[in-house]
């Protein structure tokens, strides 16, 4: 199923459901009227959209009603973290436009008082070192519906446990051998209370403490304390998380009190057609060269759309759009080229460039004359002014432009017929050259001086219109045009290796496009521009000096769009 808007749960005055729940608990006066929510990531990779979702619900919310958000890596498995992920993400999550200010923390932070923790939950008989394999653990768990089988090391006397979990953490015991348990409740119908570990051996360094700990606690048993550490009062996740909730609550209840406590409440994932959102296959992409890097403007990741040239504000209104609820569903990422279509058309700058060249002479046109044609900048907002285009004999328009035997309805060039080049003249085409292989080298047409657009008399219409730059002037360009990076609409759902599943054709690079003088003196890395009749481009970070390189965004054509008007 996908899903889209319709149903989110919003309120008379557009709060979405947690937005409602936080300010219930507000106006009851809960954690004295406090409100500090956190953004959580692990830094074991690069933020995608999704995170942007979860970004926007936890900062959103604190400014929404006063409160603050604290940016807490959790980074609880030195096995996977490293600091090349905390600084992008930190990047991205500036790049959306939300701070921290000074709220910055990391799990690591609370080792020490999550260890205390443990150790006073020895001391009280409420957990227990387990000598046996995960797997045993694992078998052991029961189902849903059977009872789980109690651990022989379950009733270990209190001071072999205090021992033990010492020994653990000064490295006596191999990884894998030995784990600290929540001793809760085997046969309880929520799995997750079944003894859950708490504490389990790693030897690889943590890049924050070194090697001062060898054991480092699992995410339920860091989660809620870490929050009440913090003040957090909301701890807003994803619904994956409603079964851990209870657990959240239980280890909660150590430390809390009626003063104050924090609550989780959870929102569904965001999921996008044709990518996958798991870190762990966006890394073995990464790892593996299936794409240029986390910031490919194929994938998913922030730093990839803000390459691709999708803006904050277009996955904010995507992100609005498709609003916050309790069950999950499949966005269509038509939705999501819409909102940035949206946008960029009322930013990106008019130019005009054509991606795969063919020359066009005007045979009637003087030698050596150059005419400026006046361009608006941006036709959406005028006070953006206008600037010139020189039209000359021979220019360059799109080979796609032209056909020699057109069916019925092609209304661009052809043999005999008219067009009108945007902004100037109409033509009309008198003839082709062909090289020895049968491709059209140049194409010959005759203007007619009596047609430029703007003047007197130069109202006569013809049905097509192109665009194309002046072939004396024009700077080359690379061009790199994408396609959805899997063939597939949903590749989570499909069984096999997802890397089957990937567009061959996801990447498409034209050298030698053309791009009109005035845009290419002065594109910089990250511009967007119109590329009249063809779609939105983005500056990209290789163009070098001799050499600019554009990222398309995103195509004029609003799939999404015209989807909704039939749908009505
Ligand atoms: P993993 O795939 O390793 O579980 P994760 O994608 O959950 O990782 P975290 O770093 O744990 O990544 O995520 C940080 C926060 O972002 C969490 O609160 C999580 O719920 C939220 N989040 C992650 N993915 C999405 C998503 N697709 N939509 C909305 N929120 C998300
Ligand atoms: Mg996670």
């Amino acid at each position: 199923m996908t899903e889209n808007s319709e149903e989110t749960l919003v309120d008379e005055s557009g709060l979405n459901f947690v937005e409602q729940e936080i300010k219930a608990d507000l106006a009851a006066g809960k954690n004295g009227g406090r409100l500090n929510t956190r953004f959580p990531p692990e830094p074991n990779g690069y933020l995608h959209i999704g995170h942007a979702k979860a970004i926007i619900m936890d900062f959103g919310a604190a400014e929404k009603f006063g409160g603050t958000c604290n940016l807490r890596f959790d980074d609880t498995n030195p096995q996977k973290e490293d600091t090349e992920y905390v600084e992008a993400i930190k990047r991205d999550i500036h790049w959306l436009g939300f701070d921290w200010g000074d709220r910055l923390y990391y799990a690591s932070d609370y080792f020490q008082q999550l260890y205390d923790l443990a150790v006073r939950l020895i001391k009280e008989g409420k957990a227990y070192v387990d000598e046996q394999t995960s797997q045993q653990i694992a078998e052991q768990k029961g189902t849903p519906t059977t009872p789980g089988v109690a651990s022989p090391y379950r009733d270990r006397p209190i001071e072999e446990n205090l021992e033990l979990f010492e020994r653990m953490n000064r490295g006596d015991f191999e990884e894998g051998s030995m784990v600290l348990r929540a001793k809760i409740d085997m046969a309880n119908s929520n799995m997750h209370f079944r003894d859950p570990i708490m504490y389990r051996i790693i030897k690889t360094p943590h890049w924050r403490t070194g090697d001062k700990w060898k054991v480092y606690p699992m995410y339920d048993f860091a989660h809620g304390q870490s929050d009440y550490f913090e003040g957090v009062t909301h701890s807003i996740c994803t619904l994956e998380f409603v079964p851990h909730r209870p657990l959240y609550e239980y280890f909660v209840k150590e430390l809390a009190d009626e003063s104050y406590c924090p609550r989780q409440i959870e929102f569904n994932r965001l999921n996008l057609t044709y990518t996958v959102m798991s870190k762990r296959k966006l890394l073995q992409l990464v790892k593996e060269g299936l794409v240029n890097g986390w910031d490919d403007p194929r994938m998913p990741t922030l730093c990839g759309l803000r390459r691709r040239g999708y803006t904050p504000s277009s996955i904010k209104d995507f992100v609005n759009r498709i609003g916050y609820t309790k069950y999950e569903a499949l966005n269509h990422i038509e939705l999501l080229e819409h909102s940035v279509r949206e946008d960029l058309n009322k930013t990106a700058t008019r130019v005009s460039a054509v991606v795969n060249p063919v020359k066009l002479i005007l045979t009637n046109y003087p030698e050596g004359q150059t005419e400026e044609i006046l361009v608006d900048n941006n036709p959406e907002n005028l006070e953006e002014g206008k600037h010139a285009m020189p039209l000359t004999r021979e220019l360059w328009i799109e080979r796609e432009d032209f056909m020699e035997c057109p069916p019925k309805k092609f209304f661009r060039l052809s043999p005999d017929k008219e067009v009108r080049l945007k902004g100037a003249y109409i033509i009309k085409c008198t003839g082709v050259k062909k090289g020895a292989d049968g491709e059209i080298e140049e194409i010959y047409a005759e203007y007619d001086p009596e047609t430029r657009s703007g003047l007197p008399g130069s109202d006569r219409k013809v049905k097509g219109t192109l665009h194309w730059v002046s072939a004396p002037t024009a700077v080359d360009i690379t061009v790199r045009d994408y396609d959805r990076l899997f063939s597939v609409e949903n590749p989570s759902a499909e069984e096999g290796d997802f890397r089957d599943l990937l567009n061959p054709d996801s990447l498409k690079v034209r050298e030698h496009a053309k791009l009109e003088p005035w845009a290419a003196e002065r594109a910089k890395d990250g511009d967007h521009y119109q590329f009249t009749r063809l779609g939105y481009y983005t500056v990209d970070l290789d163009s070098t000096e001799g050499n600019l390189v554009f990222n398309k965004t995103i195509g004029l054509k609003d799939t999404w769009a015209k989807e909704q008007k039939k749908a009505k």
